[in-house]
């Protein structure tokens, strides 16, 4: 075994016995490192840039996964709305309702998470829990079904803290059980929380993650 499938292996198989999914953050990679993943059987794969993805998901295999972590702007939705198997990281009702209408015009139900801020970092993007109640409040007011929320999304801060860190995946496992109990108790789909990365994903592993993205762990360096 090369080093480079040890290390996948473990990684997958430490992250699959703890009931979550390996997605193989693979932005800035070239297509043969994907491809060494794909043989040893990954299907599931995460990119932030949409030129990136299109270029990838054109030139490889049709039964890869294509997960869109980055921040999608809503001209580039339709893009990647025919084949994106998740889009990790709507943080608007625009860009939600954007979605919803590519779908609509695919006739897909296109999977998606809502994005929380839950770092100490400022940032732009991510939703609070007050802009949470409000999308939701929306969407029962008018619904976007080809948008179909199935979970929640979050980063955590970028420290050595742990308690810090864990805390911080704690509070995003809070809000998708908020999320679950008001407004999609319901339904079967709504079921993942992405959370961990290379540095953190033990930590969001025990605090419930289903969806760990992990990129320069698997490949080696800084993605
Ligand atoms: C790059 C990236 C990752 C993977 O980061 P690593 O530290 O390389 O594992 C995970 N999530 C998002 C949103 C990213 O942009």
């Amino acid at each position: 075994m090369s080093p480079a499938e040890q290390t996948y292996r473990s990684l997958n198989d430490e992250i699959t016995q703890a009931g979550a999914c390996l997605v193989a953050v693979s932005k800035t990679r070239p297509k043969e490192r994907i491809l060494e993943l794909y043989e040893l059987g990954h299907r599931d794969f995460g990119e932030n840039r949409v030129t990136e993805l299109v270029e990838k998901h054109a030139a490889l295999p049709k039964d890869i996964r294509w997960h869109f972590i980055g921040h999608l702007q809503r001209n580039k939705v339709k893009a990647i709305a025919p084949f994106v198997h998740l889009i990790h990281a709507v943080d608007s009702e625009r860009l939600l309702r954007e979605i919803d209408k590519q779908g609509k015009a695919l006739g897909r139900e296109i999977p998606v998470l809502l994005q929380f801020h839950i770092a100490e970092e400022e940032s732009k993007y991510g939703l609070d829990q007050q802009a949470a109640q409000a999308l939701v409040s929306a969407l029962k007011a008018s619904p976007a079904p080809n948008a179909k929320i199935t979970g929640v999304m979050g980063m955590a801060t970028y420290t050595d803290n742990r308690e810090q860190v864990s805390a911080e995946f704690k509070s995003l496992a809070e809000r998708f059980e908020e999320l679950h109990n008001s407004y999609f108790g319901r339904s079967a789909d709504f079921r993942e929380i992405s959370m961990g990365m290379s540095g953190d994903y033990p930590l969001a592993l025990a605090e419930g993650s289903t969806l760990v993205r992990v990129g320069s762990l698997l490949f080696g360096g800084r993605g």
